[in-house]
């Protein structure tokens, strides 16, 4: 049985040398339970940082390291594309984890034997969350919410820290569209999945490398090209509509308290920045999958490979 490990970095410098030396380790293991041989492949997504320079240098000293170089920043999911890409044809089962191991590496060997019986995804879920920031927390909390509520279905508390079968990732592999929210749509393949439970810890070193904007734009689904940005504008506009006409009735209540009202004229603000926020949202709404829709239909290539080795 051959299994490959995906670990996509992006600026990782400070602690590429922990995470290579823990899963080489981790490795060991793997094969001597389960008889398992691993490789590990980090994917360098376009880092600005030595990252490539650590990979290449750790691919020479030891044989079960690969790196994959894109030539350009394309996210955290891409690159994670890129890399399970590279590995179907060659293994029977791929892991994908962070490079900053905030997932607990140790339940790869618990995800290996639900695979060997028979399971073709098993996704690593966190039993709470307590070394994120309140904040993260909370929107991360909300988002899973909302999106369920609008239909979506992903697995609550599930990340990108899974194991998929060869066929799992051939099946995801035939997803033509290049906005990815991969945590999505490995759910919707419906094949046979076993969770896997693990606290997450604190990030090593380094800073986290999805800022604010970062996670808005991914809940959006990332919608980066520049020549769709204007639509998202508008739907900020409809935001800053609805809060004025919000302000007009509060400013309209107290002005009627206060008994110095002009008949007709509050209502009449009210309504006008009302209707408008609500017409730009609407507009900017549908201007979202308009954008969506320009961009999958560019077909353009997902990522372009720099250098192997
Ligand atoms: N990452 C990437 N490209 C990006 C941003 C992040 O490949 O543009 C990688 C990053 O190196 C890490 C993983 O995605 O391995 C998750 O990022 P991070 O740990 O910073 O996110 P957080 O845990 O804070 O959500
Ligand atoms: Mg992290």
């Amino acid at each position: 049985m051959k299994i490959a490990i995906v670990v996509p970095c992006y600026n990782e410098e400070p602690i590429l040398a922990t995470t290579a030396e823990t899963l080489l380790h981790l490795s060991d293991e793997i094969y001597h339970r389960h008889g398992a041989e691993v490789c590990l492949f980090f994917v360098d997504d376009g880092s600005k940082d030595r990252t490539w320079e650590l990979i290449s240098h750790y691919a020479q000293r030891d044989n079960r390291i690969h790196g994959i170089k894109l030539s350009h920043n394309r996210g955290h999911q891409q690159a994670l594309w890129a890399g399970l890409e590279k590995v179907s044809a060659a293994y029977d089962a791929a892991v994908s984890i962070d490079a900053d191991l905030q997932d607990d590496e140790n339940v790869i060997l618990e995800m290996i034997e639900k695979f060997r019986s028979g399971k073709d995804i098993v996704y690593g879920v966190r039993r709470e969350r307590k070394t994120d920031t309140l904040f993260k927390r909370w929107t991360a909390q909300a988002f899973y919410k909302f999106l369920k509520w609008l239909g979506g279905d992903v697995l609550y508390n599930h990340a990108d820290f899974r194991l998929m079968s060869r066929r799992a990732i051939e099946a995801l592999l035939d997803f033509p569209e290049r906005n990815l929210f991969l945590r999505g749509m490995v759910y919707s393949l419906g094949y046979p999945y076993d969770v896997v439970l693990y606290d997450r810890k604190e990030r090593m070193a380094g800073e986290s490398k999805y800022p604010f904007r970062k996670m808005v734009s991914f809940a959006l689904d990332g919608i980066t090209s520049f020549s769709v940005r204007p639509l998202r504008f508008i739907v900020y506009l409809g935001a800053i509509f609805m809060f004025v006409a919000l302000a007009a009735i509060l400013w309209g209540i107290v002005m009627w308290l206060r008994g110095t009202v002009v008949p007709g004229w509050a209502s009449l603000l009210v309504s006008v920045w009302f209707i408008g926020g609500a017409i730009l949202l609407a507009v900017g709404t549908i201007g979202e999958y308009v954008g969506k829709i320009y961009s999958e239909v560019k077909r353009r290539p997902r990522y372009f490979v720099e250098q192997e080795i």
